[in-house]
């Protein structure tokens, strides 16, 4: 019978035994996997399997290498900006969950991207978990699978296979992938685009929602004595075809207004509206037309394009800064990012004349413009 100090010699023994196996592989140089010859361990690392490569070997293996790491890449990701490790993908260029600060594809909620975990924890008002707890697969938004080969980072921080791209819409308001579990139940509206559950909730597709909306855009631009007399301004909705069809300059139309003079002047406007639209954007919108009739009922209306169009797209980035929420900050970034010549350019102008002059100074500047008699109708 063995002593209980023999007992615990062998024990002790047989633990280092298991110990020097568990670590061997570790301590044998790694196989480089073209030559299957021993590489240093220093060689290039492929970070998504721990193998080491000969440089040589990268070469003549023709393996891709990593765009962020430039480490051998074998099974990489293919994104937009380039081909890389999932390792490196996720620590560098993979949206981070707003909750919990690790990579994540799906979103769930108005925010930003989240964790579906993260959502369900914060709407039960639970605490955030450790990081490591919350790191789900990275996996496609849209089919579940496991990401590997080309794939595509959506606006929302979606991420998909590129392979999904033709057969899914983006939301045409806030640009979010229009999937019914990303985003909610996707709309279909007659003029052929797409508006996302989120958007489509707060959607505004009849006149007398667009008449209410109108007054509390204009009660707000009248803070700034921007009046317009309402009672001669008409309101119609139209899908995107027949809104199109009145411009004639090839931009995508979300808003379009018509003004009527006689002899005296100005007589009242009509403001073509695209319908339906999520309420913020049909909000800045609205406040952008609403600067054209002002300006129309002022006789201003005439001036140079960039002037008209800056002072008006500037009316509609206030009007998105009132509760605009996560679609107003994207549209307002939308609008500054603008390079067209009198949209993009326009607003930068005004901005600084405004920032220089204050908005009362610039009114005043604006309107000892001179006038541009071909400019009067047909304005975005
Ligand atoms: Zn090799
Ligand atoms: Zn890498
Ligand atoms: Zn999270
Ligand atoms: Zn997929
Ligand atoms: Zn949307
Ligand atoms: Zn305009």
């Amino acid at each position: 019978m063995p002593t209980d100090l023999e007992a615990l010699r062998s024990t002790a023994m047989l633990l280092l035994l298991l110990m020097a196996g568990a670590c061997s592989p570790a301590i044998a140089a790694p196989l480089c996997p073209v030559c299957e010859r021993e590489a240093s361990v220093s060689a290039p690392l492929d970070r998504d399997t721990g193998l080491r490569y000969h440089e040589s070997c990268v070469e003549k293996g023709a393996v891709p290498r990593c765009d962020q790491c430039d480490g051998p890449a074998p099974r990489r990701i293919v994104v937009e900006k380039g081909e890389f490790h999932e390792s490196c993908f996720r620590e560098h260029m993979a949206p981070r969950c707003v909750e919990c600060g690790l990579p994540v594809g799906r979103h769930g909620i108005d925010d930003g991207p989240m964790h579906p975990s993260c959502f369900r924890r914060l709407q039960r008002r639970e605490p955030t978990l450790p990081g490591s707890m919350n790191e789900p697969p990275l996996r496609c938004d849209l089919c579940g699978d496991a990401i590997s080969g080309e794939l595509e980072v959506g606006a929302w921080g979606e991420i998909y296979h590129s392979r999904h791209a033709e057969r899914t819409a983006h939301c045409d308001a806030c640009g979010r992938l229009a999937a019914e579990h990303l985003s909610g139940e996707p709309f279909a509206c007659a003029d052929g685009r797409t508006l996302c559950g989120v958007c489509a909730e707060t959607a505004i597709s009849t006149k007398s929602e667009a008449r209410r909306l109108f007054a509390h855009v204009g009660a707000r631009l009248a803070e700034r004595r921007i009046d317009v007399d309402a009672g001669r301004v008409k309101l119609v909705l139209a899908g995107l075809q027949e809104l199109s069809n009145e411009r004639n300059d090839g931009r995508r139309a979300r808003g379009l207004s018509e003004h009527t003079y006689d002899r005296k002047g100005w007589t009242g406007s009509t403001i073509h509206l695209l319908a339906p639209l999520p309420e913020v954007e049909l909000r800045g919108v609205l406040a952008h037309e609403l600067g054209h009739v002002w300006l129309a009922s002022r006789g201003l209306g005439d001036r140079a394009a960039w002037a008209v169009e800056g002072t008006c797209n500037l009316l509609q980035l206030w009007e998105l800064r009132h509760r605009g929420g996560e679609l107003g900050t994207r549209l307002i970034e939308k609008l500054e990012e603008d390079d067209d010549e009198v949209y993009g350019e326009g607003l930068r102008r005004v901005r600084r004349r405004v920032s220089s002059t204050g908005w009362k100074g610039w009114t005043e500047e604006f309107s000892e413009m001179p006038a541009i008699p071909e400019r009067s109708f047909g304005e975005r």
